[in-house]
């Protein structure tokens, strides 16, 4: 069992009103982190039973994501306390939530949902190499995990990689 299980943040303070906030499935790693980096509140859990899923989905009202056609059409869950993703390709899945869940909330840390916090360039002077230091206009700190981020070329990478931009995506002159 992981550790995971030991702290399960069953009512999240930090979500924002009127945001919508996620459960996903083992099978939704990837398509976790990207959402997160979005601005989508998701709890992951790397081991996690289908009837663990269920039971933090039903305490902490949030939506149940997930590839399982089965489980999605749980009969204990409300029917729109589900999504079922269809699609195996990361794009595409991101579509999926992305037309059904237009709101975004401030973007997250991939690793552990933690919200991010925009911090001043010299904080973080001695904690990131000193390229990333002088091309880099902004910065983010993550207060659950410590880790630092910046903007640089994995963005365009991503960006290249999915076809779209998923920050604009819905938005009808965006593809
Ligand atoms: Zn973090």
């Amino acid at each position: 069992m992981g550790g995971d299980f030991h702290r399960v943040p069953l009512l999240e303070e930090e979500t924002e009103i009127g945001e919508v906030a996620f459960v996903a499935d083992v099978m939704l790693g990837r398509l976790t982190r990207w959402l997160r980096i979005l601005g989508y509140d998701i709890l992951y859990f790397h081991r996690a039973p289908d009837d663990f899923l269920i039971y933090v989905t039903l305490e902490s009202g949030r939506i149940l994501m997930t590839r399982d056609r089965r489980l999605a059409a749980e009969p204990i869950l409300a029917p729109n306390k589900s999504f079922l993703v269809e699609s195996t390709r990361l794009p595409q899945q991101l579509k999926e939530v992305l037309s059904r869940f237009p709101v975004r909330g401030r973007p997250r840390c991939a690793d552990c949902n933690g919200l991010l916090v925009e911090v001043d360039r010299e904080r973080v002077k001695d904690l990131v190499p000193d390229y990333v230091y002088l091309t880099s206009p902004h910065f983010w700190r993550c207060p659950s995990c410590g880790k630092v981020l910046w903007e640089g070329t994995h963005k365009r990478n991503m960006l290249h990689f999915l076809g779209f931009n998923p920050w604009r995506y819905g938005e009808g002159s965006s593809e």
